[in-house]
């Protein structure tokens, strides 16, 4: 594997992969890998010539400073598994080679999807997010660019800013299953923040989550939510939202007549923990 550290002769190298007519997909991650992760990577190795993978923590992405600050960093681990992955290429940057001298912040119009749910509890996460991945698309310019379900609302923005950027046509998105642990947790860098008993206590989002898909159609959707989070409350959690929404546009819905997704943002201990399960 090639570890690359500054972005001009990384995007010299896959321009010359490029002109050998060679496929190119990406795996844009913040590091702490896992399973999760290695799923989207192997996703990539199946379908192109190349993967290149990126580990940088934004901080433009971060509206809670003591999350960024714990977040959690194993990089020598984390180039073990991606050798092992047979992952082709590594991109590790500095903060500098992302936001360089003179570069311009801007502001991305992400639509009514940047300020709910996530947005809404994370004021400017989603412009954080949309400002990382669209430096990251100028340096790498991948064919396909792998995306985890785990982070559905980061999905779509992403869609939207490859619409906003013009490079919906020229950059395949590829959204890889939510991986989980066998108890249903769903894989997390935030996991390892967890203690024992706090990691048993977690996978009760995932039940709460299916609990909903079993009942979808025996209970108005507003009692359902009201007892998750009743039940998520009484074992410590603190719960930002539990939403049952339309699949398109993450608008409440009331109705099981419309493609549906359940999300959930939860605090256990110091954790925010999110997660989502498609319902119908
Ligand atoms: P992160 O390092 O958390 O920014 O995640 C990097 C990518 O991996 C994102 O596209 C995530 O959605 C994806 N990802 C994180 N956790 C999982 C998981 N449990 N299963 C599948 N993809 C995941």
């Amino acid at each position: 594997m090639i570890i690359f550290k500054k972005a001009k002769p990384l995007t010299a190298y896959l321009l010359n992969l490029k002109k050998e007519n060679k496929k190119i997909g990406f795996v844009p991650t913040m590091g702490a890998l896992h399973e999760g992760h290695l799923s989207l990577l192997r996703e990539a190795s199946k379908n192109n010539d190349y993967t290149i993978c990126s580990i940088f923590v934004n901080p433009t992405q971060f509206n809670n400073p003591e999350d960024f600050k714990h977040y959690p960093k194993t990089i020598e681990k984390d180039i073990e598994q991606l050798v092992l992955s047979g992952c082709k290429i590594l991109f590790l940057p500095h903060l500098t080679e992302i936001y360089h001298r003179g570069y311009q912040k801007k502001h991305y119009n992400l639509g009514p999807i940047e300020n709910i749910l996530e947005g809404f509890y994370r004021p400017g996460h989603f412009q954080g997010v949309s400002e990382v991945v669209d430096r990251l698309m100028q340096i790498v310019s991948p064919h396909n660019l792998y995306l985890g379900q785990k982070d559905f609302q980061q999905c779509m923005v992403i869609k939207k800013l490859m619409e906003l950027t013009g490079r919906e046509n020229e950059i395949q998105l590829v959204v890889v299953p939510t991986l989980r642990e066998k108890n249903g947790l769903a894989m997390s860098s935030r996991n390892l923040r967890l203690d024992q008993n706090e990691k048993e206590l977690a996978t009760s989002i995932y039940n709460e989550l299916m609990a909903i898909k079993n009942r979808l159609t025996s209970s108005p959707f507003e009692q359902l939510k009201k007892t998750a989070v009743l039940n998520l409350e009484n074992i410590g959690f603190q719960v930002d939202y539990f939403e049952i929404a339309n699949r398109e546009t993450l608008a409440t819905a009331n109705t099981p007549n419309e493609p549906l997704v359940a999300l959930v943002a939860a605090t256990l201990g110091k954790v925010r923990l999110i997660d989502n399960l498609i319902l119908n």
